[in-house]
Protein backbone atom coordinates (compact mmCIF):
# COMPACT_ATOMS: atom_id res chain seq x y z
CA UNK A 1 0.00 0.00 0.00
CA UNK A 2 1.16 3.39 -1.56
CA UNK A 3 -0.35 6.46 0.66
CA UNK A 4 -0.64 9.25 -2.51
CA UNK A 5 0.64 12.55 -1.07
CA UNK A 6 -1.53 15.33 -3.19
CA UNK A 7 0.00 18.03 -1.61
CA UNK A 8 3.48 17.18 -3.03
CA UNK A 9 2.12 16.83 -6.29
CA UNK A 10 3.12 19.57 -8.90
CA UNK A 11 1.35 19.31 -12.23
CA UNK A 12 1.93 23.00 -13.14
CA UNK A 13 5.18 25.62 -13.57
CA UNK A 14 4.29 28.76 -13.87
CA UNK A 15 6.40 31.04 -16.17
CA UNK A 16 6.60 34.67 -16.17
CA UNK A 17 6.08 35.82 -19.70
CA UNK A 18 7.98 38.80 -19.64
CA UNK A 19 11.25 36.86 -17.94
CA UNK A 20 12.66 33.54 -17.66
CA UNK A 21 11.74 33.40 -14.07
CA UNK A 22 9.14 30.19 -13.14
CA UNK A 23 6.89 29.94 -9.67
CA UNK A 24 5.49 26.70 -8.80
CA UNK A 25 2.43 28.58 -7.15
CA UNK A 26 0.58 30.98 -9.23
CA UNK A 27 -0.04 33.28 -6.55
CA UNK A 28 3.94 33.94 -6.59
CA UNK A 29 3.98 34.89 -10.25
CA UNK A 30 0.99 36.83 -9.35
CA UNK A 31 3.32 38.74 -6.46
CA UNK A 32 6.02 38.61 -8.81
CA UNK A 33 4.56 40.33 -12.02
CA UNK A 34 3.18 42.90 -9.75
CA UNK A 35 6.40 44.11 -8.19
CA UNK A 36 8.60 43.16 -11.07
CA UNK A 37 7.01 43.97 -14.02
CA UNK A 38 4.25 46.88 -12.61
CA UNK A 39 5.39 49.44 -14.35
CA UNK A 40 4.45 47.68 -17.92
CA UNK A 41 0.97 47.67 -19.00
CA UNK A 42 0.53 44.43 -20.10
CA UNK A 43 1.02 43.41 -16.68
CA UNK A 44 -2.41 44.46 -15.68
CA UNK A 45 -3.68 42.27 -18.41
CA UNK A 46 -1.80 39.62 -17.58
CA UNK A 47 -2.83 39.54 -14.16
CA UNK A 48 -6.58 39.71 -15.17
CA UNK A 49 -5.76 36.41 -17.27
CA UNK A 50 -4.69 34.92 -14.19
CA UNK A 51 -7.69 35.71 -12.03
CA UNK A 52 -9.90 34.66 -14.52
CA UNK A 53 -8.01 31.14 -15.50
CA UNK A 54 -8.42 31.14 -11.05
CA UNK A 55 -11.86 31.84 -11.39
CA UNK A 56 -12.82 29.57 -14.26
CA UNK A 57 -16.35 29.36 -13.40
CA UNK A 58 -18.49 28.07 -16.16
CA UNK A 59 -20.69 31.51 -17.42
CA UNK A 60 -18.06 33.59 -16.58
CA UNK A 61 -17.26 34.01 -20.36
CA UNK A 62 -20.26 35.94 -21.23
CA UNK A 63 -21.51 39.12 -19.76
CA UNK A 64 -24.60 40.04 -17.81
CA UNK A 65 -25.92 42.27 -20.03
CA UNK A 66 -25.54 40.05 -23.02
CA UNK A 67 -27.38 37.33 -21.31
CA UNK A 68 -31.09 36.54 -22.16
CA UNK A 69 -33.50 37.61 -19.98
CA UNK A 70 -36.01 35.23 -18.92
CA UNK A 71 -39.82 36.36 -19.79
CA UNK A 72 -41.38 37.18 -15.91
ZN1 LIG B 1 9.07 38.23 -14.66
Amino acid sequence: MSILDGEQLQMTDYSCPLCPDTYGDRTNLHVHLEVEHRKSEIVSYLVETLEMADSNADDRSIPDEKRPIPPA
